[in-house]
């Protein structure tokens, strides 16, 4: 997929938004949704979306929805902090195939760390149980701090 491409409806976050397909969702308001990453890179990666809009990618997101996407994401990494205490976190954010993106829908990954674990590799890793990614979110969820 190429950076111009059209949007394409049936993405997997779409599909997310839709409610077509379930989500372990950590919080959402009108405009952003924070959900588990179902083959996470670390314990408790996070990905960070856009409701309304149908960029695919840092180039077409509208300046006013990247600021809402931002708090979103501070926001959901200041909880991710309090909950599971990483010594430090990435966030990583993919654009056209060949930067690495498999979903083209904008979306900001917050990817907690430490010192001593592995990362594994984007697009690499096992699917995560549900159950067990249910009890991070609850956990992230359970530390949100009001929006700012
Ligand atoms: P990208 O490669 O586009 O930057 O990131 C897409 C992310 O979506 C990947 O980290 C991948 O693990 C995640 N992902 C792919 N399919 C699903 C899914 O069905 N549900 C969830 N929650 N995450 C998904």
């Amino acid at each position: 997929m190429t950076l111009h491409a059209p949007y394409d409806p049936d993405n997997i976050f779409a599909k997310i938004l839709r409610g077509d397909i379930p989500a372990v969702k950590v919080w959402e308001d009108d405009d952003v949704l924070a959900f588990m990453d179902v083959f996470p890179q670390s314990e408790g990666h996070v990905l960070v979306i856009a409701k309304g809009s149908t960029a695919r990618n840092l180039l077409e997101i509208e300046p006013e929805v990247l600021a809402r996407i931002m708090a979103a994401t501070q926001r959901t990494a200041r909880a991710v902090q309090k909950a599971l205490e990483p010594e430090g976190f990435q966030i990583l954010q993919f654009n056209g195939e060949a930067g690495g993106q498999t979903v083209f829908h904008l979306h900001f990954h917050i990817v907690p760390r430490w010192a001593d674990r592995a990362m594994k590799g984007h697009g690499h890793a096992p699917m995560a149980d549900m159950t067990a990614l249910k009890v991070l979110a609850d956990k992230i969820a359970a530390q949100l701090e009001p929006a700012r």
